[in-house]
């Protein structure tokens, strides 16, 4: 097996990192280097913050006093957008599509620079809502019209949105869904209440009416016909728990797709209206389906953007409705008892450029390198959020999941005993004003490759995504086993990832690739599921 083989690798390399002891043995001080502390033996290792902790714990109890209900959870997830795109991240208007609204939420409130996503869609969204990485579930890369999975994995994983569901919660999913579209696998079978939006992403979906792009699809009708047996859903779905499902308007035109974030943005905007006079707290993500290619610019608005490019109208569209949201909460009075995250799913796909993002760092959607995983994180809640924070620590989105459970006061002893949770309650860290993150590593996969992790200021690699043309990271990409050693970057000094500082030149190396082999070993005791991807 495929991961057999990464144990194998990276037993290797602790064997070579070893064989080179006088200048690089693991370190005295690796117990100290290396902070975090295991709970139990089934929970990713956290590091200790009792004093953080308690402060917080404190803080939240004089909310719930004043509020008197539990605080609502609002997830704003972009498609495909850059670390790089948004003006607060170094982008914005520097790259032509300027993004007040993401800008004020940043400056209100506490911008990661070291979060971490999956390196494409599916892995993303299923692991921020499991707490568990995509080598745990199954659902190892970005499931596409005509896979025949060989088993549902949401039959046996229990959602976030079921939790909180249970926990006494109101849960919507608005927007891009992306984790399956078969009965059972779609967003109001596995614990929200209500879903609406779109199964698959915009390109799967455009491609029926992009004449200019797909000619030999759109203007030949026998294809066109074949594709639409075979193709992902193009109507606009709403779902309810229970099974309920009605199919709305279909995506009939460029136009159409143009608009459709503006339709799920209005959607999103009544129903905060709704929720926030009810007499339960919410779970809402609010998914995008920009600024994924292929983007076409709203016609119902005027340009938005001064680069016009339709990917850059798409960034400032988005920016647009998440102003919107967040006006929206305003107005409902319910800033004050909602954590408000915004990020996005993966980096930029190169692949489809100009029609795709910005990441100042080395590869992109499809590779580990970080420009396929290093996405923006943006924390907000007014008065528990001290405005103007930025952290640097290691932040990974399945983090929010964990997160999300203390917040509802749910408790982990809901969660089945027999597997493995990648997550880390990072409550402490977003919202004490001093916060250090809990999480003491993030961990990379590719498929079932175990690929690469951030420990500290360092990456290592033991397999790489290599592109064999300029940007081509996903359609002319080659997976590699590194050398004789392991890439092994110093970030602070390298953040492109271009000069291995290898074992020779720094003594941690050991250490982290101890980290990422005690990583291999939890897949040991608590084996992966296939379901046929
Ligand atoms: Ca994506």
């Amino acid at each position: 097996m495929r991961l057999n083989f990464a144990l194998a690798a990276a037993a290797a390399m602790i064997a070579l990192a070893g064989s080179a002891a006088h200048c690089s043995a693991a370190p005295a001080g690796a117990e100290a280097f290396d902070r975090s502390v295991a709970s139990a033996d089934n929970f990713e290792p956290a590091i200790p913050h009792p004093e953080q902790d308690a402060a917080v714990k404190a803080k939240l109890a004089q909310l719930r006093d004043k509020v008197g209900r539990r605080p609502n959870i609002v997830w704003l997830v972009v498609d495909d957008m850059g670390y790089g795109d948004p003006g607060c991240y170094g982008g914005g208007a520097v790259i032509g599509a300027a993004t007040p609204h993401i800008d004020q939420l940043a400056a209100g409130g506490l911008k990661l620079t070291s979060c971490y996503a999956q390196q494409t869609c599916t892995p993303t969204r299923s692991a921020i809502l499991t707490g568990r990485l995509p080598m745990r579930t199954g659902l190892t890369r970005p499931i596409l019209a005509g896979d025949k999975i060989t088993k549902n994995p949401w039959a046996d994983e229990v959602s976030l949105a079921r939790l909180l569901s249970d926990a006494g919660y109101s849960t919507l999913l608005c927007g891009k869904w992306h984790v399956g579209e078969e009965e059972g696998m779609r967003p109001h079978d596995v614990g929200f209440d209500e879903f609406y939006g779109y199964y698959p992403a915009q390109k799967e979906i455009s491609q029926r009416v992009d004449e200019r792009r797909y000619p030999g699809l759109v203007r030949d009708p026998r294809r066109l016909a074949a594709f639409e047996g075979a193709g992902p859903e193009d109507h606009l779905t709403h779902g309810f728990k229970g099974g309920r499902t009605e199919r709305l308007a279909q995506i009939r035109s460029i136009q159409d797709m143009g608009r459709a974030d503006a339709v799920l943005t209005e959607f999103t905007v009544e129903k905060i209206k709704q929720l926030a006079a009810g007499d339960k707290p919410f779970f809402l993500e609010h998914c995008f389906m920009k600024v994924h290619c292929d983007n076409f610019r709203n016609p119902d608005l005027a340009s938005l953007s001064e680069s016009k490019y339709p990917y850059k109208e798409a960034v400032s569209e988005v920016d647009m409705h998440v102003g919107a949201i967040v006006d929206a909460l305003d107005q409902a009075g319910v800033l004050e008892n909602t954590l408000i995250f915004f990020t996005s799913d993966n980096g930029p796909q190169m692949d489809a450029w100009p029609d795709a993002g910005y990441t100042p760092f080395r590869g992109a959607k499809g590779t580990t390198f970080e420009g396929g995983v290093r996405v923006p994180g943006i924390a907000s809640w007014k008065g528990m959020i001290q405005p103007g924070r930025v952290s640097n620590d290691v932040f990974d989105l399945m983090d929010l999941f964990g997160t999300a459970l203390t917040l509802a006061g749910a408790s982990t002893d809901a969660l089945p005993a027999d597997r493995y949770y990648d997550f880390v309650d990072q409550t402490s860290f977003l919202l004490h004003d001093q916060g250090r993150s809990n999480r003491e590593a993030a961990y990379f996969w590719w498929g079932s490759e175990l690929m690469a992790c951030r420990m500290h200021e360092y990456k290592i690699h033991v397999k790489v995504v290599l592109s064999q043309a300029p940007h081509m990271h996903i359609d002319l990409s080659v997976v590699n086993d590194v050398g004789l050693a392991p890439w092994f970057f110093n970030l602070h000094v390298d953040p492109k990832e271009e000069m291995t500082v290898g074992h020779r030149l720094d003594p941690w190396m050991a250490t982290v690739i101890g980290k990422l082999k005690a990583h291999a070993a939890t897949f040991k005791t608590y084996p992966p599921k296939q379901i046929g991807l």
